[in-house]
């Protein structure tokens, strides 16, 4: 049955534009009518007056198997907060508490306005925790990138052999779902140059992008500088592993030369503003990037740095970091912002890009702006970026499927499962010692 979203401002994100009507997604899950158009006669009735109307949102690096780990995290150097809290809570989780840590983060996702993401997955302690992890993806529907997390130096190293064939079997698993699973190294000091080689020709053959964290912050660049005396990007560049698959995550601390290597390469940087932040890791250069054409996408991280997921924060913080970062007011306009999160996003995480035309895939969200956080409303831009939140999504349209109905996510009893999380996540701080 169709769906008609009725009364709201729609935002062509691409163009920059924005009008009063309505919206009719078809049976296929395609955009059938735009604005102006007579009722259609069967059709699921959403409600969107005072809404701001647009394709949604994509998080283009999140870790959810962190979302146990909220607060837990507080106040720590990002190499204190990995071993002090996540590596720990990481090798005490079971297949269990991966899956509904995932579930719940889809879920805090989608009801925030994200209608795709990218899971960096960090929890390869064994088979059936990736599967659990995969499992949740595919079960909830929402399209995604599952990016493999690997290191092949260090604790819990595997080696490449191994790597490749988990690879090979979670891609056979995801084969025909909503989820395309994709190379995803840790961080360049725990990988080795012929681990990154082989994993990066795999991502070539199956053409998937090649998702890693690097320079995220001074002490990184320093354990690289110490092991070949190259910094990151320059590092990824001499093993041929720079191109425009690959998907360099924080991009904080770039030297002049690397943002030259990565404006050369057309690699996408992932900017993850509120977890650079919260790690004190820095601020990455991404207004001059920005305008250098450095394809740019933006990502949450795991709530592990960043306690949440809300996408829409994180518009606001990108825009106002931007400012500070350049001193520049102008630095970085709503519209950019946007660009980032709903263009570069889909673009990231493999999907075809957000048009407001007849016959687009939609993947759409209804965002209240008529409230007294936002109005009154002068430009949906300026309201999205610098006011909205993720508690303002009313409803999440992805294909034919209505993810989030009046902020309401379908299909699942969402108390139960925060219930059963609460207790689960409780368990795993004991095991772990850490409470
Ligand atoms: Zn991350």
């Amino acid at each position: 049955m169709p769906i008609w979203i009725r009364g709201g401002t729609l935002v062509d994100v691409i163009n920059g534009t924005f009008a009063e009507g309505d919206v009719l997604v078809d049976d296929d899950g395609k955009i059938a009518a735009l604005g102006t158009f007579p009722a259609p006669e069967s059709a699921r009735i959403l409600e969107a007056g005072g809404c701001a109307v647009l394709h949604g949102l994509i998080n283009a690096h999140t870790h959810l198997s962190q979302t146990f780990m909220r607060g837990l995290g507080d106040d720590k150097k990002l190499l204190d907060w990995l071993k002090k809290v996540v590596w720990k809570l990481q090798a005490a989780m079971t297949p269990e508490d991966v899956y509904l840590a995932t579930l719940l983060g889809l879920v805090e996702n989608v009801s925030c306005g994200v209608v795709a993401l990218t899971e960096h997955h960090k929890i390869v302690n064994s088979p059936a925790h990736s599967d659990a992890a995969l499992r949740a993806y595919i079960e909830f529907g929402l399209p995604a990138l599952f990016a493999y997390g690997w290191n092949d130096i260090g604790d819990g190293a595997l080696c490449v052999d191994e790597i490749v064939t988990e690879m090979e079997r979670l891609r056979a698993m995801a084969n025909g779902t909503c989820v395309r699973v994709c190379v995803g190294p840790m961080v360049p000091w725990r990988c080795s140059d012929e681990a990154m080689a082989r994993t990066f020709a795999l991502a070539e053959d199956w053409d998937v992008p090649f998702h890693l964290h690097a320079a995220e912050t001074q002490d990184e660049i320093a354990l690289m500088i110490k092991r070949n005396g190259m910094r990151h990007i320059e590092w990824l560049a001499s093993l041929g592993v720079l191109s425009k698959r690959t998907q360099v995550v924080h991009g904080v601390w770039l030297s002049d030369d690397e943002m030259r290597l990565l404006q050369k390469s057309s690699a996408r940087l992932i900017h993850c503003p509120t977890s650079n932040m919260y790690l004190a890791s820095g601020m990455a250069r991404v207004s001059p990037l920005f305008w250098r054409g450095v394809p740019i996408a933006l990502g949450a991280d795991g709530s592990g740095s960043n306690n949440s997921q809300d996408m829409l924060e994180l518009l606001k913080i990108t825009a106002l970091l931007a400012k500070i970062e350049t001193m520049d007011a102008i630095a970085l306009l709503p519209r950019h912002i946007l660009h980032m999160a709903c263009v570069e996003g889909a673009a990231a995480v493999g999907l075809t890009a957000p048009e407001l035309t007849i016959g687009t895939e939609a993947r759409l969200i209804c965002v209240e702006i008529q409230t007294p956080r936002s109005a009154p409303v002068h430009n949906p831009f300026s309201a999205l970026v610098y006011n909205a939140s993720g508690a303002d999504v009313r409803h999440v349209i992805v294909g034919n499927r209505i993810f989030v109905r009046d902020r309401a996510v379908q299909g699942i009893d969402v108390q139960a499962l925060i219930a059963e999380c609460t207790r689960a996540a409780k368990a795993l701080l004991e095991r772990a010692g850490i409470r």
